[in-house]
Parts: structure tokens; sequence; C-alpha cells
């Protein structure tokens, strides 16, 4: 049983509410005060918000493929038919794609986004190679005897507490086996990225699974020795990477999330209530590379100009 909590108003630390906070000012306020804005109306910041792109969709598409393959595991001893499940991909991807505002589309980058051209064919080879990987075997055979205590992508967003501060770490699969607890974060991004991408996907990989595994011995009361957080590379082939960790890269990155927690509420004038400063407290980013891939670049005034070569999702 996963514990949940009473709703407080204070932040949550993330990694991905760091890394937008470390990225630009401006762009954690849209994400994060939106609501606060007195110029934007709220319904602009969040139709902005909820742009997606076509890497992005790759990545949920694939996500929410996997939860319903592993749910069926957990359900039947049925095995899974490849070429129906492979339907259901398409279907699915069609059918999530097409109610999703891109924006590729919204900032005129492209006319139109042919979902079954740039977004379906990855989805099909994560699918695929999962599908194809010892990995998969091994769930189909010996894990499914405890299949019931797997959790596949559990709802809510993963709260819990680190050091008793509020934090966010949502898993996407973890199973027992043996004594052990095993993590496995699927990634459809590429694993290898020229420098300096590779660093600094390696960095947010690591902080992600470090806080993967406080989750589980946060929720669990499991021995942080006996938690192995995986990376699982869906693309372009099939590969996994365990991420080491140890008792003291724990405490480092515990002490790490309560300093970049007081970063955060420093921008707040009522940290309980979790109300921020004034707008202007949040300046825009000078790195145009940021502004580039952002998708409040037109309330910033960055839609044009924009020549920086082309990063890798
Ligand atoms: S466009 Fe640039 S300055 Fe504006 S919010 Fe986005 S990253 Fe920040």
């Amino acid at each position: 049983m996963i514990r949940k909590f009473e709703f407080t108003s204070i932040l949550g630390w993330s990694v991905s509410r760091f890394d937008i906070f470390t990225a630009c000012k401006r762009q954690y306020w849209y994400n994060y005060y939106g609501k606060f804005d007195l110029e934007i109306d709220a319904m602009t910041i969040n139709a902005l918000k909820n742009l997606t792109s076509v890497p992005l969709e790759i990545g949920n598409v694939t996500h929410k493929v996997i939860k319903t393959l592993l749910d069926r595991i957990k359900k039947t001893t049925q095995p899974i038919d490849a070429e129906r499940f492979i339907d259901y991909v398409n279907r699915t991807t069609l059918d999530i794609t097409a109610r999703k505002k891109f924006s590729e589309i919204y900032y005129r980058e492209k006319d139109d986004i042919d979902a079954s051209a740039e977004i379906l064919p990855a989805v099909v080879d994560a699918a695929n190679n999962l599908l194809g990987s010892d990995r998969f075997k091994w769930l189909q055979s010996e894990a499914r005897e405890r299949s019931d205590e797997w959790i596949v992508d559990p709802e809510g967003y993963g709260e819990c507490r680190i050091d008793n501060l509020k934090a966010y770490c949502k898993v996407d699969f973890l199973f027992p086996v043996g004594d052990e607890l095993v993590i496995i974060d699927w990634k459809t991004g590429k694993e290898s990225k020229p420098a300096p991408n590779r660093h600094h996907d390696d960095h947010k990989h690591a902080r992600q699974m470090l806080g993967y595994v406080i989750w589980a011995h946060f929720q669990f009361e499991h021995d942080i020795a006996k938690i192995r957080p995986i990376v699982a590379y869906l693309l372009p082939t099939y590969r996994e990477r365990t991420f080491s960790k140890n008792e003291f890269d724990i405490q480092d990155f515990t002490d790490t999330i309560r300093s970049e927690t007081e970063q955060m509420y420093e921008y707040c004038r009522d940290v309980d209530e979790n109300f921020p400063k004034s707008k202007e407290e949040f300046p825009m980013t000078t790195n145009m590379m940021i502004c580039k891939f952002c998708n409040f670049r037109e309330l910033c005034g960055r839609t044009a100009n924009l020549e920086v070569p082309d990063s890798e999702s």
C-alpha cells in the first residue's frame, strides 16, 4: 500500500521542478505560479504549458502502452499476442496524439504533425524492442510469480517525504526479486548523446534514480542497499543501465534536496502557502538555447532570431 498525504500548499521538490528553476526563473514562474500572473490570463498560460512535442509524445505514448502491457501480465497468464499488442499500440498512438496540441505547430515550425510517420514508428520500435528483450521474457516467466506486488506507473505524483520535506518521485515500474526491489525507468531518448548533453542527461538520470530509491525506501522501509535502480533505454535497441548508489550518495542527495528546496523557498513570499514573490523577481534567462525549446517563448517575445543549433531531445 502506497502512503498518501493530506493536502498541504507548501511546494514539493522534484527533479523536473528544480531543473526548470535552474534553467529559467520566468519559465519556472509560468509553470508553477501562472495563476498569480497579473498580465496574462491563466488560460493562456495553461494552454502553453500543456503544449507537447514530437519527442515528448513518443515518450508519453510509449509509457502508456508499456503500462497496459505490464498490467495485462499481472492479470492473466495467457501469453502476450505480439501482433494484437502492436495493433493496440497503433490505435493508441493515433488516438492520443490526435487530441494533443503540438508546440511545433503552434510556433509554426511545421504545418502539421503526421503521427503515423513521426511518432508511431518510434513507439512501435520501442514496444517491439521491449517485447524482444530478455527482461520481458523474464518478466513473463520467473518474475510473474510475484506480479501481485508489482507497482506499475502508480496513480498520483509520487509524493513522499525526504528529510521531512515534501518531494515528488514517481517511478515507472517497481517489482521485487528475492529480497531486492528493482526500479525500472523507461527512456525513449537516446542513451548516448554528444557532449555536453550526454553529461547533462547522465546527471539528470542519476538524480532521478536516486530520488526513486529514496521514494521506495520511504514507502516500503526497504533496505537502501537492496533497492536496484535501472534505466531501460528502449531505442534504438533495448539496453539497461544500472546506476550505482550507496549510503553516502543517498545522504549527499538528501542534503542536496534540502538545499535545492530552500533555494526554491527563497522565491516565495509565504513559504507555507507557496505564495510567490512578484513576477519581476523571476527573471528571463539570457540563454537563447533554452528559449528555443520553451513553450512560453511568445510571452517573452523570444519567437524570432533564435538561430541556435538544433538540440537533441
Ligand atoms: S522563453 Fe526563454 S525567457 Fe521566456 S520563459 Fe522561456 S526560457 Fe524563460
